[in-house]
């Protein structure tokens, strides 16, 4: 039996890979390593958490005791790695935060991997890892910047994050890859756009709408709106996770991107137009320091792992509308209703 040490795993993204493995996995355990911060919740689970494959242990990724001890009674041999504080308002305020938890912490799971892993430990030389050994550091599009009008970020677009969510994921992304070229650790990073689907803490964007059109509240806007976000389901990025997982090459960088380009204000539209809302609910605020204008990535690398995806927008937008509408307590920490994505 495999034992994969996934992080992050009560978050939106991760709770999503746990319950897409479980679901389709005989003979892999999970062991979920999270910290429960305001965006995690146990929740997010459901049936997950009382399957006996999973094993939750609520810790910081930062305590380099509790992952070693992690990798030692568990034989992890592969780590998935979600954990990471994830909202750019939230980067702005408190930077120092982003740098030790997405920075710091990534490079405690790189160093602890190394030595659990490495099949003569003692030999500071040494590139020889346990077999199907893997380390998939799960990043962001945000790592290249912002884009003009026309476009696409490919692996090798240069890095040029602008604020300090984003340059705390591309400071980790380099450790990783730092990691391998250094030391061999077979380390694969990928890149995806945007997510929405159910269980997203009620900060981002989609819920953020879908929650104050339901309850006839201004929904916030950053600027003209004009910003271009590249959107993908939650499922297909798991989807995605799993065919790098099977066949990715270590050292490489795949992009994950259904090519489903919006911008924010025509997002917030369609979602006045699904709940039947008034556009005069729209309130444009002051612009996000730092906004960056427009990202898409090229994805073509993972569609030839046999990867795409499989949930068009307008379906899987329904369907999340539907979830939050269900499901209206969570989150309920919102932040001011001057702050969007
Ligand atoms: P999230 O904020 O919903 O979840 C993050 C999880 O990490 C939470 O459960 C939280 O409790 C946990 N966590 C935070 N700090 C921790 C720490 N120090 N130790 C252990 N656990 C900790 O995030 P998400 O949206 O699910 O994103 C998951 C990953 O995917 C992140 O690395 C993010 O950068 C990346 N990503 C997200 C998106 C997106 O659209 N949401 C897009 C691309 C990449």
């Amino acid at each position: 039996m495999k034992t994969w040490l996934v992080t992050g795993g009560a978050g939106f993204i991760g709770s999503h890979f746990i319950r897409h493995v479980l679901a389709r996995e005989a003979d892999i355990r999970l062991v979920n390593l999270d910290a429960l911060t305001y965006a995690g919740d146990p929740d997010n689970l459901g049936s997950a958490a009382g399957d006996p494959r999973h094993t939750f242990v609520k810790g910081d990724i930062r305590d380099r005791d509790l992952v070693d001890s992690l990798f030692s009674r568990y034989a992890v041999d592969t780590v998935v790695h979600f954990a990471a504080e994830s909202h750019v308002d939230r980067s702005i305020a408190e930077p120092e935060l982003f740098l030790s938890v997405n920075v710091l912490g990534t490079q405690t799971l790189l160093e602890a991997a190394k030595r659990h892993w490495k099949t003569k430990p003692e030999d500071p030389r040494s590139r020889d890892y346990r077999p199907g050994v893997r380390f998939l550091q799960i990043s962001t599009d945000e790592v290249y910047g912002a884009l003009g009008e026309t476009g696409r970020f490919t692996e090798s677009s240069p890095l040029r994050p602008g604020n300090p969510y984003s340059a705390s994921k591309a400071g980790a992304d380099l450790m990783a890859l730092a990691y391998f070229r250094t030391y061999g650790l077979p380390v694969i990073i990928t890149r995806s756009c945007n997510n929405f689907g159910p269980c997203q803490f009620p900060e981002k964007l989609i819920p953020r709408m879908v929650r104050r059109a339901l309850a006839d509240e201004p929904l916030p806007v950053y600027g003209d709106g004009m910003q271009v976000r590249d959107w993908l389901h939650v499922s297909d990025h798991c989807a995605a996770l799993s065919a790098v997982l099977e066949k990715g090459v270590p050292g490489e960088v795949y992009n994950i991107s259904a090519g489903c380009e919006m911008t924010n204000i025509g997002l917030v539209k369609r979602i006045l137009a699904e709940l039947g809302k008034p556009e005069s609910l729209i309130a444009h605020v002051p612009d996000r320091p730092g906004h960056d204008r427009r990202y898409a990535l090229d994805s073509g690398k993972l569609a030839s792992l046999g990867w795409k995806p499989a949930c068009p927008f307008e379906k899987g937008l329904r369907e999340t509308i539907r979830w939050y509408r269900e499901h209206p307590v969570r989150g309920s920490a919102f932040p001011p209703a001057d702050e969007s994505l």
